[in-house]
């Protein structure tokens, strides 16, 4: 059971998360809008934003695993449809060595392999994924790959925490027992602030009431800052 927050202290949180919202850069935002928008639409809640060499955004995608509607991706309803394909399945043949990508979770088997192919400069993403643990080395002890990958930086803090339940929530049940097992041995906090989620239907109520993400964001700061400073404490791999 979630304690009440008092109304001053709800307040505070609200100010807090704004603040923090305002800060974040116009491609994180349009991320993190893709991601809850993938939640809000029964996907698995995870956005991602391409911006080119002079940070403007030329394409955004969020994953649509869990619908049918070819009008929000042709990849919409397929096992391709994750955020940072959809986003990269719109660009069409070119030079992106000095583009960068955002995702709001780190980008999977696929959609690593995806960019890596796409040679852009930098991928930014608001969490790690305990699931992938090794990935990066293993594409890096192939000289083939090692030769252009991507920078690779983590945003981390409350909106990590935030990128991270939004894919477990959105997610649900059907997470695979692999990744269940994977968040338990490296993200074990991460996993109970999902299950809480799911249970106290906190997130799903928020979509209900058709929720913009920065009202949604400042709604669960006080446990996203919390889980953020346990991950933070955690000293495993999602120490940010
Ligand atoms: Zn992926």
């Amino acid at each position: 059971m979630v304690p009440a927050m008092h109304e001053e202290d709800a307040e505070a949180a609200r100010a807090g998360a704004g603040a923090t919202w305002e800060a974040l850069t116009a491609p994180w935002k349009r991320a993190f809008e893709e991601a809850w928008a993938s939640f809000c639409a029964g996907s698995a809640g995870v956005g991602a934003v391409v911006v080119d060499g002079s940070g403007e955004i030329v394409s955004a995608g969020r994953n649509c695993m869990f619908e049918d509607d070819p009008e929000v991706s042709p990849l919409a309803g397929s096992r391709m449809a994750h955020a940072e394909m959809v986003a990269l399945q719109q660009m069409r043949r070119g030079d992106f060595d000095d583009h960068e990508i955002y995702s709001t979770f780190e980008p999977c088997l696929m959609c690593a392999a995806t960019i890596r192919m796409y040679h852009l400069r930098r991928v930014h993403f608001a969490a790690v994924d305990p699931l992938w643990d090794g990935l990066e080395e293993a594409f890096r002890s192939a000289p083939v790959l090692a030769r252009r990958m991507p920078e690779r930086t983590v945003l981390g803090g409350p909106f990590g925490v935030f990128g991270h339940v939004l894919h477990l929530c959105g997610l649900g049940e059907r997470m695979p027992e692999i990744m269940v097992t994977a968040h338990g041995t490296l993200a074990p906090e991460l996993l109970v602030l999902g299950r809480r989620l799911e249970r106290d239907g906190r997130l799903t109520t928020l979509s209900a009431r058709a929720a913009t993400v920065d009202l949604a964001v400042a709604e669960l700061w006080d446990d996203l800052s919390g889980a953020a400073a346990l991950a933070g404490a955690s000293g495993g791999r999602t120490a940010l």
